[in-house]
């Protein structure tokens, strides 16, 4: 059965960044937030294998599973290729995922986090689409998809050579649109002209729209000085054709209240208002950026392991979106692998190799400062 967008809901609830208190889910507040959505008369709940290092699902089997009719909401999960070794894991994961969310079968179902090289590779050789179509068959997965990072031109082969698709999961916001590592834009062009569904990620772009540079808060703050900097970037998402469901993954309930107001007789863009997202665009990607072309010709010789180029790639994004927690979370696990941009020893390596001629050194001491460390 194809899937209907009239029946879904604009407002998908996102079930990987919940609620936590000392690293354990705050289950009550999780439950809170699950009766508040569907309250509002929204359905879709997002999980996958790996969110919040298994216990995601687990959650959903508590806080919604147990509590609510299962006819009256809808749940997505994702098989991880990183986790498949041989054929017989794809089902050994499954039967596992349906065990942790206490279900017989699961609405959507998603290969996670299709892109180039391993995941895409993992799921053709162990035959994950045939056995997706199978397992729509038996009545275990009502709609079948995937998640994809990759670039416009695999999603054109994908989409083209597997008509089982019926929807796909991609990032989009206003600001990644012409963003040349996510190449937004054209991604959802490819499914428009095909018709596929989308379910759509980061439309805050993991927070980072919700707050940044002043100067272009204060454009949107004087169009609607009513609505928060987080709600244009989630109409703006929500006012395109061919939209399945946007997914917010809510951490707080103060969050939900946010996002269920921006989605309560939902108003989309004006042309006006269309013009504002465009020209705060344009106002984030002046904001200037460090001209780093990754070629890592300083690296091998950096004595202190700094990872120069990802330290750069960290501040280009805080510069303009300050608190970007992506990208606060890149670099903490990036200096777990290499060193610190306060590390830096000013041995000036780096200045004498890189065909920029950037200022390394004081560029390591403003990243030392933005990032803490
Ligand atoms: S100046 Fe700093 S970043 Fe450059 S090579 Fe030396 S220690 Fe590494
Ligand atoms: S040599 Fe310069 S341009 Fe190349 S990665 Fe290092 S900082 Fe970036």
């Amino acid at each position: 059965m194809s899937i209907d967008l009239s029946k879904m809901p604009k407002l998908g609830f996102g079930l990987m960044r919940l609620p936590e208190n000392d690293g354990v889910i705050d289950h009550e507040q999780v439950c809170r937030m699950v009766d508040k959505y569907l309250e509002a008369g929204l359905t879709y709940f997002d999980t996958a294998y790996v969110y919040h290092g298994g216990k995601s699902e687990v959650e959903a089997r508590e806080a919604l599973v147990k509590r609510h009719p299962r006819d009256s909401f809808t749940l997505a999960t994702k098989l991880p290729a990183w986790e498949i070794k041989k054929e017989d894991d794809v089902e050994r994961i499954f039967n596992e995922q349906l065990e942790r969310a206490g279900v017989d079968y699961f609405d959507f179902y998603l290969l996670h986090s299709i892109e180039e090289g391993n995941n895409y590779d993992t799921y053709v050789k162990y035959n994950c689409f045939e056995w997706g179509v199978k397992k729509r068959e038996e009545g275990k997965i009502k709609h079948f998809g995937f998640s994809f990072h990759g670039s416009p031109e695999l999603l054109t082969e994908i989409v083209d050579n597997h008509p089982e698709i019926e929807f796909v999961q991609i990032q989009y916001n206003y600001l990644d649109r012409t963003n040349p590592v996510v190449r937004s834009q054209e991604l959802y062009e490819i499914l428009r002209a095909r018709n596929i569904p989308m379910v759509i990620m980061e439309p805050v772009k993991g927070g980072a729209l919700a707050k940044m540079v002043p100067e272009a808060e204060a454009m949107f703050k004087a169009k609607r000085p009513d609505k928060s900097v987080a709600s244009w970037a989630l109409r703006f998402v929500a006012s395109q054709p061919g939209i399945m469901t946007i997914l917010s993954g809510m951490s707080d309930e103060a969050q939900m209240e946010d996002n269920l107001n921006t989605f309560k007789n939902f108003e989309p863009l004006t042309d006006e208002e269309t013009a504002v997202v465009n020209e705060v665009t344009a106002k984030l990607l002046e904001v200037p950026q460090i001209g780093c072309t990754a070629c890592k010709y300083c690296t091998p010789g950096c004595p202190m392991q700094i990872s120069i180029p990802d330290v750069f790639r960290t501040i280009n994004t805080l510069r303009r979106t300050p608190d970007d927690w992506r990208s606060k979370n890149f670099y903490s696990g990036l200096i777990q692998r290499s060193g610190k941009a306060s590390d830096c020893i000013a041995c000036g390596q780096c200045e004498g190799v890189c065909p920029q001629h950037l200022p390394i050194i004081d560029l390591m001491k403003e990243a030392a400062e933005i990032l803490g460390e």
